[in-house]
């Protein structure tokens, strides 16, 4: 049997099939950062699960590469690649049981689409801070958000996902069938197949109480260190980071201050909202405040509050760590490094995954830092590629000052496409485990376009 043709594939998918000669070819092959310019030998606009199942039994027949696209948020750019895209971001679908309490979501489903559908019933799950990026990638990585304290990771919350193999077979993964392929969904990242839907489940989150509240730099230090210590064993229902972050163009930022850099804390209640005020005061109380925009809102508009600051098309080149302990000597390299943020789309965050995320044994999911205490991102995001040496180094140098103050690991879904090196350690004592999964369902590699756990 020879290799299959792109007419044949043509024949079988119900979604649109692109090609280079395509007009819409140029829109489809792009992911959002800019700085990834593949050209794929075909896009499939996935319409399906049957799709997915002939676009991945054809990326193999053809010996091709194969890239999943969910949201396309990867940094290094791993929702495309020069071979094949099953591409998963027309299928959005998100189906809530308010009884149940659950929500299924397909696998090109956004966090923005997914809130909106659960906001509907009161209920959320954690996801990401940005509205547009994909459930699939964040969810299979981990998934760190404003709720995680509370509810634990985005992939604490996955009950079960549909999946197709490399082998083209579609299979239910859940504590009770395929129970070793749904450990390592749960953190081992695109490795193992491409997921069509993704069953959560949901916790009664409707309005939160939060936003961004901003500090003088110089009280970088008091914040930091105020923060680290009030997180420790703050309730379970705060939530929210510590962020440097130049200030925008926002009307609630006195207008002289606009483009100075900051560092700010953004709040998330998500207990009762009328103990929101209460329970936020506490970051207010850590240093005079600047600015802040801070009040009882929808979950869904917290959730998207940021994405204008992170548009499609910028350059991004990302640097990462879990910290354990947010040691004096990591305050004092942040302080040297974040001053000098170079635009006003870059940003750091030190997101804090106690809570609920510790509750999980550190090899019930593939996700094994469950004694950090922080993810730290320096999340370099600027829009002219002329800029890109200028900015890559700001985030090397950054990363190399904080780094002998973190753990060796780094969260997965942060990681640049040069820290391929550090997978084994990313994973910690659950690699071998994750390395016999992939054996088990992915022999041939045929999912290598990720952060590759090689069979
Ligand atoms: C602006 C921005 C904000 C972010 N904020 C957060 C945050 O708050 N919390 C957090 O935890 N992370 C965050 N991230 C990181 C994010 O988790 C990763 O970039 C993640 O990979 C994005 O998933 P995606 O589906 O959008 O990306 P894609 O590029 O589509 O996919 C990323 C990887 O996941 C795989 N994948 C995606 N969907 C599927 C699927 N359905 N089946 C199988 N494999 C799939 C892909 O093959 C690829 O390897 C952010 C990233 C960006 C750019």
């Amino acid at each position: 049997m020879g290799k299959p043709s792109v007419e044949q594939l043509r024949e079988r998918v119900r979604g649109a099939v692109i090609t280079p000669g395509s007009d819409t070819y140029d829109e489809a092959r792009k992911v959002n950062n800019a700085m990834i310019d593949r050209r794929p030998a075909v896009v499939v606009r996935c319409a399906n699960a049957g799709d997915v199942m002939t676009t991945v039994d054809f990326a193999r027949e053809a010996e091709a590469d194969l890239a999943v696209r969910g949201g396309g948020h990867s940094v290094p750019g791993f929702g495309t690649c020069d071979g094949v895209v099953a591409d998963l971001s027309g299928m959005r679908g998100v189906r809530v049981d308010p009884g149940r309490r659950t929500a299924r979501a397909e696998g090109g489903t956004t966090w923005g689409d997914f809130n909106a559908a659960t906001h509907a019933f009161g209920l959320a799950t954690t996801g990401g801070i940005i509205s547009t990026t994909g459930v699939g990638g964040l969810t299979l990585g981990g998934g760190i958000g404003y709720l995680c304290r509370g509810l634990g990771l985005s992939c604490d919350n996955l009950i079960s996902a549909d999946v197709v193999t490399a082998d083209g077979r579609f299979l239910v993964a859940s504590e009770q069938e395929h129970e070793d392929l749904f450990w390592a969904l749960r953190g081992g990242s695109g490795n193992f197949g491409a997921v069509t839907s993704f069953e959560f489940r949901l916790g009664p989150v409707k309005d939160i109480y939060g936003g961004p509240i901003l500090y003088e730099l110089e009280h970088a230090e008091a914040v930091l260190r105020a923060f680290r210590e009030l997180i420790a064993d703050a309730p379970e229902e705060l939530g929210g980071f510590p962020a440097f972050q130049i200030a925008p163009p926002l009307p609630f930022i006195p207008e002289d201050r606009h483009g100075e850099p900051f560092i700010l804390i953004v709040a998330c209640w998500a207990g009762p909202l009328d103990q929101g005020e209460r329970a936020v005061k506490v970051f207010r109380d850590m240093a005079p405040v600047v600015a802040e925009h801070v009040g009882p809102m929808p979950y869904p508009a917290l959730n998207s509050a940021f994405d204008a600051l992170v548009p499609p098309g910028l350059q991004h080149y990302w640097k990462a760590n879990f910290v354990t302990e947010l040691s004096d000597a990591a305050i004092a390299a942040h302080l040297e490094h974040a001053p000098r943020l170079p635009v006003v789309n870059s940003t750091v965050h030190i997101y804090p995954v106690n809570g609920a995320c510790h509750r999980v044994a550190p090899d019930a999911t593939a996700f094994a830092y469950r004694d950090a205490t922080f993810a730290m991102v320096i999340a370099g995001m600027w829009p002219d590629p002329a800029d890109n040496e200028a900015n890559i180094a700001w985030v090397r140098d950054y990363y190399a000052a904080i780094a002998p103050h973190s753990e060796e690991g780094g969260y997965i879904n942060f990681m640049a496409g040069d820290d391929q090196d550090r997978i084994r350690t990313n994973f910690k004592g659950n690699y071998d485990r994750l390395v016999e999964v992939k054996r088990a369902y992915d022999p041939g590699n045929l999912f290598h376009v990720n952060q590759n756990i090689k069979p």
